[in-house]
């Protein structure tokens, strides 16, 4: 870890990516369009980057699908696939520092994150979806001996991979790893907010050995790179990270094209529970301020919705206030701060507007509340009082903001915890193993976890239940079958 004045250094020195990157080239949009790319903890332009139409993304369409009826990468030995994302694995890793500056500029996120996500997490993607190409078997089918049933994976085709802002090149890896690993042809939208780390990205695939047309990343908005990618008749798979609303968007793209299947990671509004006989220690306090407070809340998972015993919630509160106040909000850029920037001006907006309704519905805000600095900065804030009807209880507000409910008993928990239209995650504390297997098996959620805050890790599969998901799964060994097709292919024995 090195100072601000280093990372400083490093960001004056950056070239940063501004084309597309379709079949191989870096090129600009067909009707030379542009947008702006702002770095939020300023509000000044960083750059400006081609705005890619719907022509465009039929470019790269069709270098997707030459380069996959070629079959250099999706009919390769796995082994080859293999060795080239390993490379790419390790480019990453050499390009860390680089690529977490230009993250932090692009998106407001701490630098710490950044560098903790790239060097750390996104390489390990690379690297764990590698060696997972050549360890994937099929099955064989139990048949008498007039046949042999085989049940063997095949890469999907083109998958358009469209990407949210809160983890710009994790995102990317998640869905990139292991479509790459399949033997897919991909097509990257990232938000148009942190388009930046996801071009370089595909510079470094290129450098890595992916095959020109086998990664093409398009920048743009999403009504219109984004819907053309929805609507294309030739992409095969959507998978989504995003907003519950624009997933639903996604599967009426699918419904008025080609019927591509498609693949939803969407918004949470996610609950922690603090059970009666939990221990209030400062490990607890730790994960319940994190839980809210990471990546300033912008977090599919975040627990904003705190449900805590009444027996013990007064010195809950204390002590979560406490530790909210000691969070720096700050130059994102610096690793002395703890929290960074909003990723836009009209995301800080809405935040404060959660605030302001909370206020206005009867919670009592404890801290936090104001705009801090020049940037899209907003202070960590924390309401008690807060009721299961009132609108910060019920709608994902993905800023630095958490409320506490109180409850009387696990089944309360339970009930208001289960009470919602999204089923991401949930945390649990308790010191009763009965109530906490009880908890985990009863909370209607795809990650439930148990005496700590964490979404798993590379091995097991994220998703949601009910408004936050799809069927489809990221991370895991689940995330290849998403970008997979299933093929039986029966031998009849001519001598039985
Ligand atoms: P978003 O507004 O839904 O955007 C996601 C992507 O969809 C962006 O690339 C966006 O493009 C594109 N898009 C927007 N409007 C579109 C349209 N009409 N047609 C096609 N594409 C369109 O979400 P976000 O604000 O970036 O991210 C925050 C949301 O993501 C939160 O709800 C959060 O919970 C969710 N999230 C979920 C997970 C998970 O794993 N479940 C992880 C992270 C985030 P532009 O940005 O260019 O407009
Ligand atoms: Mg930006």
């Amino acid at each position: 870890m090195s100072d601000l004045a280093t990372y400083q250094q490093i960001s004056d020195g950056l070239l940063l990516p501004t084309k597309a990157f379709i079949g191989g080239k870096l090129t600009d949009a067909s009707n030379g369009e542009t947008f702006a790319s702002i770095n939020p903890a300023t509000g000044e332009t960083l750059c400006k980057i081609a705005h890619c139409t719907a022509e465009d993304v039929d470019s790269a369409v069709q270098a997707a699908r030459r380069a996959f009826d070629d079959g250099g990468w999706s009919r390769a030995a796995p082994e080859h696939r293999k060795e080239v994302l390993l490379k790419l694995s390790r480019l990453v890793r050499e390009n860390a520092d680089e690529l977490a500056v230009m993250e932090s500029l692009d998106a407001g996120k701490m630098i710490t994150d950044c560098l903790d996500e790239i060097g750390g997490e996104v390489a390990n993607f690379f690297q764990w979806y590698a060696e997972l190409a050549d360890k994937s078997f099929g099955k064989v089918a139990p048949t008498g001996e007039d046949a042999l049933a085989l049940v063997v994976k095949e890469p999907a085709g083109v998958v358009g991979l469209v990407l949210p802002w809160n983890f710009p090149l994790l995102m990317a890896a998640w869905k990139l790893a292991p479509a790459l690993a399949a033997g897919c042809s991909c097509i990257v939208k990232p938000a148009e907010q942190t388009s930046l780390t996801a071009l370089r990205l595909a510079e470094l695939a290129q450098e890595a050995g992916v095959p020109d047309g086998v990664l093409s990343v398009l920048p743009g908005l999403g009504e219109t790179t984004g819907q053309a990618i929805g609507r294309h008749h030739d992409i095969d798979i959507v998978s989504f990270t995003g907003s519950t609303e624009v997933g639903g968007y996604f599967l009426r793209y699918a419904g008025e094209s080609n019927l591509k299947a498609v693949g939803l990671e969407m918004g949470g509004k996610s609950p922690f529970i603090v059970l009666d006989d939990a221990d209030l220690n400062d490990d607890l306090i730790e994960h319940a301020a994190t839980s809210a407070f990471w990546n300033g809340g912008q977090n599919c998972s975040a627990n904003m919705r705190q449900l805590v015993d009444a027996k013990i919630a007064d010195d809950f509160l204390d002590r979560v206030l406490t530790r909210a106040k000691a969070y720096k909000v700050g130059n994102p850029l610096d690793p002395d701060s703890d929290i960074g920037a909003m990723v836009t001006q009209e995301h800080m907006a809405r935040v404060t507007g959660y605030i302001e309704r909370g206020i206005s519905e009867g919670a009592q805000m404890l801290t936090g509340g104001g705009r801090n600095g020049a940037g899209f900065f907003v202070e960590p804030t924390v309401f008690a009082g807060v009721t299961h009807d009132m609108t910060i209880a019920r709608e994902e507000i993905f800023g630095p903001v958490l409320g506490v409910l109180l409850v009387n008993g696990m089944e309360e928990a339970l009930k208001l915890a289960s009470d919602s239209i999204y089923g991401l995650h949930a945390t649990v504390f308790t010191r009763d193993i009965d109530r906490a297997l009880h908890l985990a098996r009863r909370l209607p959620c795809g990650t439930v976890s148990v005496n700590g805050f964490s979404e798993g890790d590379i091995k097991t599969p994220f998703g949601g239940y009910k408004q936050s998901g799809s069927l489809s799964r990221d991370n895991g060994t689940e995330a290849m079958e998403q970008y997979q097709q299933t093929k039986t292919i029966w031998i009849q024995n001519g001598m039985s």
